[in-house]
């Protein structure tokens, strides 16, 4: 983590605030509940070193809670309610344009966050005069040949294939391979068939009691290191490209920001 002195020379630079978003929530029998904290940590790091020779970055501590309202009730979930995630985020991004850097991304890491940050970087832009981002990264897309064969998408959802994958790649003491089992991929098709596009156009407030007895949604017994790191890799350099295009962009303003004081 960088000292005072070094954050103001990221600020001269116009650097980027990286701000990692995870979250603390049942992840099955087979991971820790700290796994989406693990790997919005882990892209912000990777990217911030892709980008190093073009872009400063202050990579800031991650957020090790989320909004996980759909793991509720099962032991090791800890879910903020949406004020108080909206009430961190914007106070990170008051300290972070006082700090003199004025864009900021948000590096995702859990699937009940997306909705909520993108309120917090309107929030943020108005409020702060911030240039705020969020990107949810185990969602950008990944290279076709690691799609063959495996279950993506919704049949993926939590602690499967992919999850599992990435952490036999970052921590492979961290998972318990001899308790992974797939759980909810009939639940999941069932629900699928009886919505147009039930995680996508369609808003549907799932909850993991739904879909699956043991906590995980997909087959993380297909999980592979290799599998894993090329997935990372391939989506940390895609992060890397949105860090440059988010210090490349345009600022809010300086007029606007002043003439709209806190409006929401
Ligand atoms: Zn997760």
């Amino acid at each position: 983590m960088p000292e005072s002195t070094e954050i103001a020379r990221i600020a001269d630079r116009d650097g980027v605030a990286l701000v990692p978003v995870g979250a603390t929530e049942q992840h099955g029998p087979h991971l820790s509940v700290t796994t989406d904290t693990v790997i919005a940590a882990a892209f912000a790091a990777a990217a911030s070193a892709r980008v190093a020779k073009d872009v400063a970055t202050w990579v800031l501590p991650a957020i090790p809670f989320g909004y996980s309202p759909e793991h509720a009730g099962r032991p090791g979930t800890i879910s903020l309610s949406p004020d108080t995630l909206l009430a961190l985020a914007d106070d990170i991004g008051r300290g972070v344009a006082a700090s003199g850097i004025r864009r900021l991304l948000f590096v995702n890491g859990h699937g009940g966050n997306p909705e909520l940050l993108h309120v917090a970087c309107r929030q943020l832009r108005e409020r702060r005069g911030l240039a705020a981002f969020a990107v949810h990264v185990p969602g950008l897309p990944l290279p076709p040949e690691l799609t063959e064969g495996v279950t993506t998408g919704d049949l993926d959802a939590h602690a499967g294939h992919y999850e599992t994958s990435v952490m036999l790649s970052l921590d492979p003491a961290a998972v318990r391979r001899d308790a992974a089992r797939a759980d909810g991929l009939a639940e999941v098709t069932a629900a699928a068939a009886s919505l147009t596009r039930p995680f996508g156009a369609v808003s549907v407030p799932w909850h993991v009691d739904d879909l699956s007895a043991s906590g995980v949604i997909g087959d993380p017994t297909t999980a592979d290191a290799g599998w894993g790191a090329r997935a990372f890799a391939a989506q940390a350099a895609t992060l890397a490209d949105i860090v440059r295009a988010v210090a490349a962009h345009s600022l809010p303003p300086e007029w606007v920001h002043s003439r709209r004081g806190d409006a929401e």
